[in-house]
């Protein structure tokens, strides 16, 4: 995942510090060494690096340190309160015009993920009660007229889009129209989606300038792709130079980045950084917290994430539900499968898992784990008859024969499958008596 490796490295580097007691500065300089190292790996920016390291280095030396009962601890803070720094300290919000519609236009290169992160805001602006308008302003690349229809249906969104052509067109002007669009019909929110080139051009800038002067947008979001490295740091200038931006949108956050352009972005241009995209899938997009980006790169856990994701993929009732069954230790197979059908729900598991504390080690378990389990589980399920997911005891073992035979799977996959169930029940009733849950391998959460 992104991070990954920065994130080992980190963490390595902290182990090995946790193992002494108070720290001598050759023990602090040779930390600070290593964490210098890991950020240049991981394509973070040069001058972000030195100035990082610097204060880390400068806070470690001092008295908060050699006072600290946990000097090693003390300095995790430390890194961690830095890196909270260099990513842009506060949590920054969309911000809206006081009279709507609020204008929000995106740029960025070509692939850099715009339209895709178009169809996400809009989606989520949907969700909170908005009525955005998608605007396709990008009448350079032949199909992205038509890409930005298809995202738009997808997210239930209204768009503005001049007919389909190859190049045709004035984009300045389908931006105003767009806006003018949005004022007639009421929609509270107008997102314009602008060309982009494979690389920085004078001729992309230009328009791009064009069309922010034509519309004065409240913000103007800089799409970057953060597994383009080194050139984050270029590319990000040069947009900040020819079109000038409001805020940042981190998109693929999700591939296997090696993370510089996010640790480099928001300092380099001290725009904030908005928005996280992290998959390709339209509800892949969260808010960016600086915090809970340090937290996951140095694998403190992102819990906060984690719980937000939960609730948004929970269906209350669902939930009601559930919590009903616990208090009354009913806990069946059928609860077992709707819970895992809302898990899938969550989106990738493995995504959802990496945002726990020291989740770092499971990772070889975490690559491991086959969403097309759900299905198998599933299957299993249906095969058996009501009275049977209500109670595993009647599963005799020619039961687990013919509930294998008509799932396709084998009577070990049965038994595994019952035996899991079974532990989760234990669970599940630890947890309604108030207790917490001690989840092999991870220990109490
Ligand atoms: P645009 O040219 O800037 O409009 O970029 P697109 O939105 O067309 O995205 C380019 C490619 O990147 C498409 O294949 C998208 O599916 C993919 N993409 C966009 N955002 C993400 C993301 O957050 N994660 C991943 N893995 N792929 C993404």
């Amino acid at each position: 995942a992104t991070f990954g490796t920065l994130s080992d490295r980190l963490t390595e580097t902290f182990r090995n510090l946790r193992k002494k007691g108070q720290l001598t500065p050759a023990d602090v300089d040779g930390t600070v060494r290593e964490i210098r190292r890991a950020l240049l790996d991981a394509d973070v920016a040069l001058p972000v690096v030195k100035d990082f390291t610097a204060k880390v280095r400068e806070r470690a030396l001092g008295d908060e340190v050699n006072r600290a009962l946990n000097p090693a601890q003390q300095v995790v803070q430390i890194v961690n309160e830095e890196l909270i720094a260099i990513l842009g300290g506060q949590q920054r919000r969309l911000q809206f015009a006081k009279n709507p519609p609020t204008v929000i236009m995106l740029a960025g290169l070509q692939g850099s993920g715009k339209t895709t992160f178009a169809g996400k805001l809009a989606k989520q602006l949907e969700k909170d009660g908005h009525t955005p308008l998608l605007v396709a302003a990008d009448l350079q690349r032949p199909n992205a007229v038509n890409q930005l229809q298809v995202v738009a249906s997808q997210a239930g969104a209204a768009i503005y889009a001049p007919e389909p052509g190859n190049g045709v067109g004035d984009p300045v002007k389908v931006a105003k129209d767009g806006v003018e669009t949005a004022r007639r019909q009421q929609h509270d929110i107008v997102i314009i989606d602008t060309a982009g080139r494979l690389g920085v051009d004078a001729e992309l800038m230009k328009q791009a300038a064009d069309i922010r002067k034509a519309v004065d947008p409240d913000e103007v979001l800089f799409v970057i792709d953060a597994m383009i490295g080194q050139d984050a740091v270029n590319t990000a200038k040069a947009f900040q130079e020819g079109v000038d931006f409001t805020g940042v949108v981190l998109s693929k956050l999700d591939g296997d980045a090696r993370g510089g352009a996010a640790l480099s972005v928001a300092s380099i241009t001290g725009r904030p950084i908005i928005f996280a995209s992290t998959g390709e899938g339209l509800d892949d997009l969260e808010p960016f917290h600086p915090d809970r980006m340090a937290s996951r790169i140095l694998d403190l856990g992102d819990i906060l994430t984690l719980i937000e994701q939960a609730q948004q993929a929970f269906d209350e009732e669902e939930a009601m539900k559930m919590a009903e069954k616990l208090a009354t230790e009913q806990f069946t197979l059928e609860d077992f499968l709707s819970q895992m059908q809302q898990m899938r729900k969550m989106g990738s598991m493995k995504k959802m898992l990496g945002m726990l504390p020291g989740m770092g080690q499971m990772k070889q378990q975490l690559d491991d784990f086959d969403e097309r389990e759900i299905d198998r589980t599933e299957a299993i399920i249906r095969s058996m008859t009501p009275a049977e997911r209500r109670n595993t005891k009647l599963l005799n073992g020619s039961r687990r024969l013919r509930i294998a035979r008509g799932s396709g799977m084998t009577v070990t996959d049965v038994n595994q499958l019952v035996q899991r169930f079974d532990q989760a029940a234990k669970m599940m009733k630890t947890v309604a008596r108030g207790g917490t849950p001690n989840i092999p391998g991870m220990g109490p959460i």
